[in-house]
């Protein structure tokens, strides 16, 4: 499916900020519709999801997480910040391995399986493009992702 990937991340985000409980506040970075992505819409979404609700459950009170989408060497590079705990430097890679979690303790307290990022790595690469982390431990974490895309030329005609 063909969709305008600023429109598409907005709803995401639209529903995570009328349905979150805590004190985080959203800051969007997100141009106006110009960037169009051929994606499987129900996948990006899951995607999505469990970028956001990590860095929700990560999140300080008060904390802000930030989004952004722009163009980086000809790809859509996507990111979503947190002022979170962070990751240690020798783990960040790890995050996307099946089952890993940072911290036994604290991942038991906060739920989940340690699946949603192995599940988001295998799903960006089918789509062509690239995810990882970059965190600093005690500040916060981002996770970038790239997708190809195409700019709107007018629109086509078969
Ligand atoms: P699931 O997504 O399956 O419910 P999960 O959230 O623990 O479980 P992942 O989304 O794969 O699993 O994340 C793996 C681990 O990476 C987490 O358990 C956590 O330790 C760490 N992590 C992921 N995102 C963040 C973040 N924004 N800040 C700090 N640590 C994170
Ligand atoms: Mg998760």
């Amino acid at each position: 499916e063909m969709v305008e990937f600023g429109v598409f991340f907005n709803r995401i985000i639209d529903r995570f900020e009328m349905s979150k409980s805590q004190n985080v506040s959203f800051e969007r970075n997100v141009p106006k519709a110009q960037y169009f992505v051929e994606i499987d819409t129900d996948k990006l979404t899951q995607v999505i999801d469990n970028i956001i609700s990590n860095a929700l459950k990560y999140s300080p009170e008060g904390g802000k997480i930030r989004f952004s989408v722009r163009e980086a060497e000809g790809e859509l590079l996507v990111s979503i910040s947190d002022e979170g705990m962070g990751i240690p430097k020798e783990n960040v890679d790890r995050i996307f391995d099946r089952f890993y979690r940072v911290d036994r303790a604290r991942s038991r307290a906060m739920g989940g399986t340690g699946l949603g990022l192995a599940i988001s790595k295998e799903m960006i690469n089918a789509h062509g493009g690239k995810i990882w982390a970059e965190s600093q431990y005690g500040k916060g974490t981002s996770i970038y992702f790239t997708l190809p895309y195409e700019i709107d030329d007018g629109g086509e005609w078969d």
